[in-house]
């Protein structure tokens, strides 16, 4: 008998409009939209009354550690933080040990990523060893369905190679993703560079080691055609940049971070390293920049840079600790939040945090995925893969470190109330959180 389930009276969030409907999956596809449906007998039912029904979330920027760093996060406990978070496919960044540079390293991630409650989709190392002196095995990781390259943890500090990086990536069809920042200007900075590292007696990070890559990527993008994806930009000049450069009509889409939407430097005045990332926590005027684009519509996505450590790495002096900070199970409702907390923004909230993920990942049905993961950001129509997240934008939950589905517990919103919760996560037909609990 074939599997279905009844996703009854929810409002639907299509990629332009909402309705009232109850959807009817069967066999891990959409067999039904309409607005009242009698299920076959059997069928599990799911009660989404108040609720958003739309496309499982796609993160363009998860750190799941394994290999090598299984201490911090493994494949496992990342997929199902990610699930109760209302994800349904991660993005795994390259920073692993060895890093993702290798046809057998991509195969391996893609392995554990199947035994996983969701999809997982790999990006490769645009350098041998993220070293930045030799181009990474492109083509072989490609072959494995690898569709985005980065080096992410640090930026392509060679011009010259990333030149050549984006002429090959061009050539089959592949995205660079850059981790904007110069070391040269960037140096050991711990925290946001300015009056207040200053105050602070701690080294900083300028805005402007960001801006410089940010400036030298649209120029090499623009002479090389190659798609280019900008992670976790931070100041307001850099949106201003990649605006500009998208009017002269530069192929470059861009991210920015929960963190860098809903936390400042002055954070940073407490020493507390969970406020440690790279790139920092800026200025609140850079905030209120990063704010207003997104409640303007000129960003397209919103990704975690979700970023596990253990507590070693963490309990050290802040210019001594290691930088990054959860995200994934949090995202959601501070992206809600940030667009206004209502629920108006649906379109644009399934835009930011899925749609336009499952673009840029090349995880949506018009794309080639030889990679085993099936589509996401798609419509909630009949015939799309079942990828779907139930949310609930009057549930409130207080974030309690000690109860993430994450195995670190290096979260920067500890206490704080965080307005929507994920009510079920269905990825590929499977209910993989159910009333809020992981399933799996
Ligand atoms: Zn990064």
């Amino acid at each position: 008998m074939p599997e279905s389930l009844l996703i009854r009276g929810g409002t639907v969030v299509h990629t332009a409009s909402t309705e009232r409907a109850d959807v009817l999956v069967v066999d891990g596809r959409i067999a039904e939209v309409a607005a009242s449906i009698d299920p076959p007998a059997g069928t599990r039912e799911v009660d989404a009354s108040g609720c958003l029904v739309g496309p499982g979330l796609v993160d363009l920027h998860t750190h799941l550690r394994e290999p090598g760093g299984e201490e911090a996060e493994t494949v496992e406990t990342g997929c199902r933080a990610g699930a109760l978070g209302g994800y349904t496919a991660l993005l795994a960044m390259p920073n692993t040990m060895p890093a993702t540079d290798s046809a057998a390293v991509v195969a391996q991630v893609l392995d554990l990523g199947r035994a996983a409650a969701i999809d997982v989709a790999v990006a490769g190392a645009i350098t041998v060893g993220r070293q930045g002196t030799e181009l990474a095995p492109l083509a072989e990781m490609a072959a494995l369905g690898v569709r985005v390259f980065t080096d992410d943890g640090t930026g392509v500090q060679d011009a010259g190679l990333m030149l050549r990086a984006m002429q090959y990536a061009r050539g089959i069809g592949a995205t660079l993703a850059e981790h904007c920042e110069d070391e040269s200007l960037a140096g050991d900075g711990c925290m946001n560079q300015g009056a207040l590292s200053s105050k602070l007696g701690l080294p900083g990070r300028s805005g402007l080691s960001e801006e410089v890559m940010v400036a030298r990527d649209l120029a090499l993008a623009a002479s090389t055609g190659c798609s280019l994806h900008l992670l976790h930009l931070s100041t307001e000049r850099s949106l201003e940049l990649v605006l500009e450069a998208r009017r002269r009509g530069v192929s470059v889409t861009f991210e920015v971070t929960p963190h860098h939407l809903w936390l400042s430097e002055e954070l940073c005045a407490t020493y507390d390293t969970a406020f440690k990332v790279h790139p920092p926590l800026r200025s609140s005027s850079d905030v209120a920049a990063l704010v207003a684009a997104l409640c303007e519509g000129s960003v397209d996505a919103v990704a975690t840079d979700h970023a596990p450590h253990p507590p070693q790495a963490k309990d050290r002096p802040f210019d001594e600790a290691s930088p990054g900070m959860l995200g994934l199970e949090q995202a959601m409702g501070l992206t809600y939040e940030a667009l206004g907390a209502d629920v108006s923004v649906a379109v644009e909230l399934f835009r930011v945090l899925s749609r336009t993920p499952a673009e840029i990942a090349h995880l949506t049905a018009e794309h080639d995925r030889v990679g085993g993961q099936s589509a996401h950001g798609g419509d909630i129509a009949q015939g799309e893969d079942a990828n779907l997240v139930i949310f609930d934008p009057d549930g409130r939950i207080v974030v309690d470190r000690a109860k993430l589905a994450s195995r670190a517990s290096n979260t920067p919103y500890q206490g704080r109330i965080i307005i929507g919760t994920i009510r079920h996560t269905i990825c590929a037909g499977d209910l993989v959180v159910e009333g809020g609990e992981a399933t799996t």
